[in-house]
């Protein structure tokens, strides 16, 4: 990903394109014509200060859902824990994952069971939904990490459901990232031996067309793109992206 940022900011670069870093776009206003009706004109793009970052013809809006709402005083209900994400990762120095028992990673069938415990002694279910083995998959990672080192990322939360370890304080999540990477990479991983612990919590785009979901109708001259237009995942952002940014030269070239 971040190779893939920085191709495209060489491309902008290269084109001339400003970018502005850092700043928020707070509002979309409309220049009237000279008879001092609005429609059919310029937008102007302001930033928190009112300072105004761009003006253009067609504009692009590909930020999240409820950003997009607020500059286009759609209104519209978003933002509860379900559509988040948290991604918990490890680092552990156990020679036994040397070998990358699980390749690159594993998916996680819902209500998949451990055989080992969390607690009690009895089973437990694995609530990650995803183990990427970090430091086998991308062996620039595994360098930095240095040898012996793993880095393993567990996702939670599922579609529709507030990741499980939201709230709960760093102790009680390394316990259930441990359990969880220990059953998903078959390796009874010691306490002493995951030496780190970082989390991040993301947010995801709605499915389109979920309900209160369907995107506003934006004004002539407004595109709008993203996971909560188009769908979650690369290419499927991509494909949208490149729609919206045709539409928004097709506006810019009739006027
Ligand atoms: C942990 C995780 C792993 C994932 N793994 C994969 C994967 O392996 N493959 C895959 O295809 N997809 C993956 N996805 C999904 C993918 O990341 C998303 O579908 C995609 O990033 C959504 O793109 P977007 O442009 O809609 O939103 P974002 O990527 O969230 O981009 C929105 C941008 O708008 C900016 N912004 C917000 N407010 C403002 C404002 N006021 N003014 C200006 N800018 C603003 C934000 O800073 C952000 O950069 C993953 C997602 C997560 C969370």
């Amino acid at each position: 990903m971040t190779q893939l940022i920085a191709g495209l900011e060489a491309e902008l670069a290269r084109l001339g394109v400003a970018v502005h870093r850092g700043v928020k776009a707070r509002r979309l206003e409309q220049q009237h014509d000279e008879q001092g009706s609005s429609g059919g004109g310029r937008w102007r793009v302001l930033a928190d200060d009112g300072a105004p970052l761009a003006e253009a013809d067609g504009v692009v809006l590909a930020v999240p859902e409820n950003v997009a709402r607020r500059l286009l005083d759609a209104g519209g209900t978003t933002g509860t824990t379900t559509d988040r994400v948290e991604v918990i990762a490890l680092a552990i120095d156990d020679p036994r994952l040397d070998g990358a028992p699980r390749g690159t990673g594993a998916l996680v069938a819902r209500d998949a069971v451990g055989s080992g415990s969390r607690r009690d002694g009895a089973a437990a279910p694995i609530l990650a939904k995803a183990l990427t083995h970090v430091t086998a998959k991308w062996p620039e990672r595994a360098r930095e990490a240095g040898p012996g080192r793993h880095i393993v990322r567990l996702s939670y939360g599922r579609a529709g459901s507030a990741p499980e370890t939201i709230g709960l304080d760093d102790a009680e999540v390394r316990g259930i990232a441990r359990y969880d990477a220990s059953r998903i990479l078959g390796v009874d991983l010691r306490a002493d031996t995951v030496v780190d612990l970082a989390r991040c919590t993301w947010r995801m785009g709605r499915p389109p067309g979920s309900r209160d979901a369907r995107p506003p109708a934006a004004p002539e001259g407004i595109a709008l793109a993203g996971d909560w237009v188009s769908g979650t995942g690369l290419a499927a952002i991509v494909q949208g992206a490149r729609g919206a940014a045709t539409a928004a030269l097709s506006a810019a070239s009739h006027r």
